[in-house]
């Protein structure tokens, strides 16, 4: 049988003293509709990435809503991992190798394997509802007989380019969900169903151990702990082991820094996934490249750093950096700006989004910038404290758990209603047309009038790419 994740309790009232009420209230309503259904999230490792820390903290959250809800995980051999791995660079545009005839053996044999095991669970016939995350487990439908259940693949990655053959690929195995979800409007790619898409930024989990408040005496104990000196100015990026986070660019922009700011100090946080057999070699490049330098702290969950210390590392950082190159959502950016901790961050994927009307903090693309931009907020220390507490409210009206299980149960609700997501997303007038989110809070000065509708926008850069292009963007 597939492994079942664990993962104990909460309670949604909780989340009432930081989430908008203009969320928490449609959530309960909604919630009570589809009390007594069953869902299914699929994905591909309990640990390790954006897909389980959102899963960790939203299932138990589902069960308290009164939905029923299991977190499984897939089984396959390390070479089906490599294989993902590829796959899944390459439908966030890497290269366009083609798919090997073994590679497609192999990843549909993988999917049949895993469809037999989930078939053959006695409660697999009463689930209403199957979310299933990212490509690694994407082909499992094919193989089982679905019985009533909705299928929704949800995709955690930028899809806007991918390599021609591996999505190629990949499509078919998609082609009998009942809905996709994508992070942003601009991820979803050309060529599929849009009457069949839904947009659905990831959150975070305010109340986590990862995010809830800790106190400044906790935090410098913890980083003094690990051989961070508290009282110096600190850098940290948080990330998985992965070119994509362009580690060795914050090692060389550090440098620049370093030049000005000297008892700067830079942390490089990555953890190792179970799913991502190309973490060890980038993490040999970061050691190799930082030996000897005392100023450069590596550290890993493999030693003990674990979500307490990225906590303490997102709330005493003078300066947090995140300087992908491509990015699904980022949701470090968000644990970042929760913790009031201005950033530095690649203009990638799903970061602007969090960043919208720098909000939070500065947009880059190389390392120069990079390091102009750290130079920048780490000898200014009001306007590093303004774009954090502007990051904070952005985080709290847009980006906490609340708000991504009421898109996801609007979003089931309506499937079981027998509506497709392009009728759930036209009848209101609170999606912002332009990235796709959903504002159910109303900011002033964001909404346009346009034949006789009000379209609303979650921030100004929405708004102005809207007025460029009303009707060309993407619904
Ligand atoms: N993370 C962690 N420890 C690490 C590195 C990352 O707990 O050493 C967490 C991080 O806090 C975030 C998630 O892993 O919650 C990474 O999600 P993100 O969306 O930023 O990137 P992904 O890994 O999904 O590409």
């Amino acid at each position: 049988m597939l492994q079942t994740v664990d993962v104990g309790e909460l309670s949604v009232s909780a989340y009432r003293a930081v989430v908008p009420d203009q969320i928490m209230e449609p959530l309960a309503a909604v919630a009570r509709d589809l009390r007594g259904a069953r869902v299914l999230h699929l994905s591909a490792t309990p640990y390790g990435g954006g897909v389980s820390e959102l899963l960790r903290s939203a299932v138990p959250l589902y069960n308290d809503l009164g939905i029923e809800t299991t977190w499984k995980i897939i089984s396959g051999q390390p070479p089906f991992f490599t294989f993902t791995k590829k796959l899944h660079n390459a439908l966030q545009g890497a290269g366009d190798e083609p798919i090997t005839a073994a590679d497609r053996a192999l990843y549909e044999r993988t999917a049949a394997e895993n469809a037999a095991e989930l078939t053959a669970d006695p409660q697999f016939s009463g689930f209403d509802f199957v979310f299933v995350h990212d490509p690694q487990p994407s082909a499992v439908l094919s193989f089982v007989d679905r019985g009533a259940a909705s299928w929704i693949w949800r995709c955690h990655i930028d899809t806007s380019s991918p390599a021609p053959a591996a999505w190629d690929y990949l499509r078919p195995f998609l082609t009998p969900y009942d809905a996709t979800v994508f992070t942003m409007a601009q991820f979803v790619p050309p060529d599929l169903d849009r009457a069949r898409v839904d947009i659905i930024p990831p959150a975070i989990d305010p109340l986590s151990p990862k995010n809830m408040s800790l106190d400044d005496r906790t935090t410098r104990a913890v980083l003094n702990w690990i051989g961070i000196e508290p009282d110096r100015p600190l850098i940290t990026q948080v990330s998985r082991f992965d070119p994509w986070k362009d580690p060795l660019g914050v090692i060389e922009a550090f440098r620049i820094v370093r030049r000005t700011v000297p008892d700067i100090q830079l942390a490089l946080v990555g953890s190792m996934a179970l799913d991502d057999p190309e973490a060890w070699e980038v993490y040999r490049a970061i050691s190799a490249e930082s030996e000897g330098d005392p100023d450069i702290h590596l550290f890993t969950n493999l030693t003990g750093v674990g979500n307490i210390e990225v906590n303490a590392f997102q709330r005493r950082s003078t300066v947090m950096v995140q300087k992908s190159i491509r990015e699904g959502f980022g949701l470090v950016v968000s644990e970042a700006l929760w913790k009031g901790t201005p950033i530095v961050a690649g203009a990638a994927g799903g970061i602007p989004l969090q960043v919208a009307d720098d909000a939070g903090g500065v947009l880059v693309g190389s390392v120069e910038q990079c390091a102009d931009a750290l130079g920048a907020l780490l000898t200014d220390p009001a306007r590093a404290a303004a774009l954090g507490a502007a990051g904070h409210e952005r985080v709290r009206r847009h980006f906490l758990l609340p708000r991504l299980l009421l898109d996801e149960l609007t979003l089931i609700a309506g499937i079981g209603a027998g509506r497709v997501p392009a009728e759930l997303t036209t009848t209101g007038d609170h999606r912002d047309p332009v990235c796709g989110m959903t504002t159910y809070t109303a900011e002033s000065g964001h909404s346009t009038e346009l034949a006789g509708r009000t379209y609303r926008f979650c921030s100004r850069r929405c708004q102005e790419i809207f007025a460029r292009t009303p009707m060309g963007v993407p619904r």
